[in-house]
């Protein structure tokens, strides 16, 4: 399967990296939300965060700290957005796992989706339904 992530990691494709160690890679999005946009992009190829290996998280996350800050840094941005799309209805283009780094300034456009209201009674309703999921496989989140 062809996958332009994959073929950046393995360097057949170019991209303006900024950083890589053994696990991940960094380069600038092509299309930014704002200038300095980065994606941070495992070498292992996974569609989405759900299938990404508990083990390879940390290393992920981790680098991703460390390059947001570089890049918050370096264009003198306010904040920043860590993201991450999945699924076509969320966004995903690439389904190859990334996290996005958008760096974010205080005149900026928000992106926030349209705020929904629970009707009575509805809070509940959804928290039972998610907690009866996350009860039913908590042995397999806590290894058992
Ligand atoms: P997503 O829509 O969350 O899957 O994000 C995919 C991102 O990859 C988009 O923001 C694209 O602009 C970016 N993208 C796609 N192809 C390339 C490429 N060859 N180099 C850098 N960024 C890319
Ligand atoms: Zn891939």
């Amino acid at each position: 399967m062809e996958c332009i992530f994959c073929n950046i990691v393995e360097k057949k494709s170019e991209a303006e990296i900024l950083f890589e160690d053994d696990k991940i890679v960094a380069f600038l999005d092509i299309q930014p939300i704002n200038y300095g946009h980065t994606l941070v992009v495992p070498k292992k190829h996974y569609d989405n965060f759900l299938t990404v290996p508990r083990n390879d998280l940390a290393d992920i996350v981790k680098a991703t700290q460390f390059i947001a800050g570089a890049v918050k840094r370096s264009v003198k941005a306010d904040g920043f957005n860590v993201i991450t799309n999945n699924g076509d209805s969320a966004g995903q283009t690439v389904y190859h796992f990334h996290f996005h780094i958008i760096p974010r300034f205080n005149e900026d456009f928000t992106f926030k989706p349209r705020i929904k209201n629970y009707g009575t009674g509805a809070l509940r309703e959804y928290a039972d339904k998610i907690r009866s999921i996350i009860s039913k496989y908590k042995d397999v989140y806590n290894g058992k």
